[in-house]
């Protein structure tokens, strides 16, 4: 998507000016977005960038917590602010936007939140109700450049990028994620079928 694209641009510029020096209240301003903050960039760096989720959630955690390893929850706050804004962006459902509510679906008592904790709430399974889209978001930049080299049993297209759903009923039936998603069906396959998602070939 558009989108995406957009932002990786926008991280490779600030990679080249040292954004790692400046201060996170700093503003920045970016061609066709307007001002942002460099804590919001960063924030949109470390959720859309590509590596293991696992990885990109210890990096912010670092970016939102203390010298003594706890998280600082206006912190946090902020960085659910900034980065909310993607799945309103990138997604067309207004669901997952920014609320009050948003800080406490996610850590409703615990007071000190250390790393592993703030780990485990957010690679839960299901994750909190305003990140459900991170680690769908995550899977998708990690298989949009897979091929597939096997025809879509819908539309035909030969060039399947990234998820592949196989029917675990009907036999040889795959979509390419398109058509999945869109919830497409032909022949005896019905979209109610079991499929598996595969991300690589
Ligand atoms: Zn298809
Ligand atoms: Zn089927």
């Amino acid at each position: 998507s558009v989108h995406l694209v957009d932002i990786w641009n926008m991280i490779e510029a600030f990679r080249d000016n040292g954004l790692n020096s400046v201060d996170h209240s700093a503003e920045l301003n970016v061609e066709g977005h307007g001002k942002l903050t460099v804590f919001s960039v960063k924030a949109m760096l470390a959720t859309m960038c590509g590596g293991k989720i696992l990885d990109k959630l210890r990096y912010i955690f670092s970016q939102i917590s203390d010298s003594n390893g706890l998280l600082v929850f206006p912190k946090f706050e902020q960085f659910l602010r900034e980065v909310l804004k993607l799945p309103t962006a990138v997604f067309e459902g207004p669901s997952f936007g920014y609320t009050e509510h948003s800080l406490r679906t996610c850590f409703p008592q615990q007071r000190k939140v250390m790393l592993n904790m703030f780990l485990d709430t957010l690679m839960a399974d299901p994750p909190p109700q305003c990140l459900v889209w991170l680690p769908l978001m995550h899977r998708l930049a990690h298989v949009e450049n897979v091929f597939h080299p096997v025809e879509c049993s819908y539309c035909h297209c030969e060039s399947m990028m990234g998820f592949r759903y196989r029917c675990q009923q009907c036999h040889n039936y795959q979509l390419c994620q398109n058509c999945f998603w869109r919830g497409h069906a032909s022949g005896p396959h019905s979209n109610q079928h079991q499929m598996k998602e595969h991300s690589s070939w």
